[in-house]
């Protein structure tokens, strides 16, 4: 029978490469880079609510950390330590094996450190807190949006509504455009070096997890300003735009959650820079809209047509 204490040893101690103190002690301990701050950000996953509680654990492992990844990429922070508290409702092995080897091996390819936790029994709940560093003053927040900037996004949107929307039965994905949507939803790539990357260019930014129009109007408030966007210019995959209908294209992609694709407004005189990056990172990133004076968000279709639809994102606490 494994104790708490061999459950930790086995499954969430490994060596660190960047900590004074890891796993094992009553804290840990860590030393800050001179001239940095520290960016600190928690998420929380809930079986049932985040992720099936028959989802392959491995996945798991990996989105538990890396959905915490995509908040140290908004403000531009390298991620380098992590903690994980972890409720189970029984000691399962196998899955435990498999979470751990998910959730390190989005740990290695990030170069981040585990260095404590906490574990429990209860029912299934991770929660993960991220620290990183950001040279003092160059945070990306949301509130540096100015009148004129360009608004962009990374990657595509919508693949990770359609993914889930495949798995409630609301849509029929198939062959690789199933596979690609399924991944993207389950093994999201948090945008790490386009967070770094962005440090001295982006006046704001924030990484899509709830859906863009939600994600982007948090910009807009903290900013004091509008925006007017496009809805052909916002990248999706073209399975989509010749496979399904409009309607549910425009939802996945406008609200669709759970991308981790991030959007930050920048000059118009960077659009070099910015196409600079995407090559140096072979990742799309596209000009989707301006930002202008006012209050508001405006969608516009190829007519210049006002866009409107039934949800613009995901929240927990919204009223069915
Ligand atoms: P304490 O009783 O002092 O709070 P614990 O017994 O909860 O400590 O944990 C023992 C050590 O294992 C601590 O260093 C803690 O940070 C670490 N730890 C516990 N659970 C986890 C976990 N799921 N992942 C990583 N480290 C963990
Ligand atoms: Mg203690």
């Amino acid at each position: 029978m494994s104790t708490e204490f061999n459950l930790i040893e086995k499954y969430f101690t490994r060596t660190t490469r960047q900590t004074d103190l890891g796993v094992g002690d009553d804290a840990a301990l860590i030393r800050v880079t001179d001239g940095h701050q520290l960016a600190i950000s928690s998420d929380m996953l809930i079986a049932g609510t985040h992720f099936f509680a028959d989802a392959a654990p491995y996945d798991v492992g990996w989105k538990s950390l890396a959905v915490n990844i995509s908040d140290m990429a908004a403000v531009g922070a390298n991620p380098k330590w992590a903690t994980l508290a972890i409720a189970l409702p029984k000691t399962d092995e196998a899955w435990l094996s498999e979470f751990s080897r998910g959730f390190f091996t989005c740990a290695d390819t990030f170069n981040i450190d585990l260095i404590g936790g906490d574990t429990t029994r209860g029912p299934l709940n991770i929660s993960v807190t991220i620290m990183g560093e950001v040279p003092t003053n160059k945070a990306l927040r949301r509130n540096g949006a100015q009148v004129g900037d360009d608004i962009w996004v990374s990657g595509q949107l919508g693949n990770a509504a359609l993914g889930l929307a495949h798995l409630e039965d609301k849509i029929k994905l198939e062959n690789d455009a199933l596979q690609a949507n399924l991944d993207k939803l389950h093994k999201p790539a948090p945008r790490a070096t386009l967070g770094l990357a962005l440090r001295n260019i982006a006046h704001s930014a924030i990484d899509i997890s709830d859906g863009l129009l939600s994600d982007l109007g948090h910009i807009l408030k903290a900013s004091n300003v509008s925006a007017e966007i496009q809805l052909d210019a916002i990248p999706c995959s073209t399975y989509s735009k010749t496979n399904l209908s409009e309607n549910i294209i425009r939802q996945c992609v406008l609200a669709g959650g759970d991308d981790y694709e991030l959007c930050f407004t920048a000059s118009q005189h960077d659009r070099e820079k910015i196409q600079e990056i995407s090559n140096a990172l072979n990742l799309p990133i596209s000009h989707i809209g301006n930002i202008q004076a006012g209050r508001g968000l405006i969608v516009l279709d190829a007519n210049k047509k006002t866009v409107s639809i039934e949800k613009t994102g995901y929240d927990h606490f919204a009223k069915p």
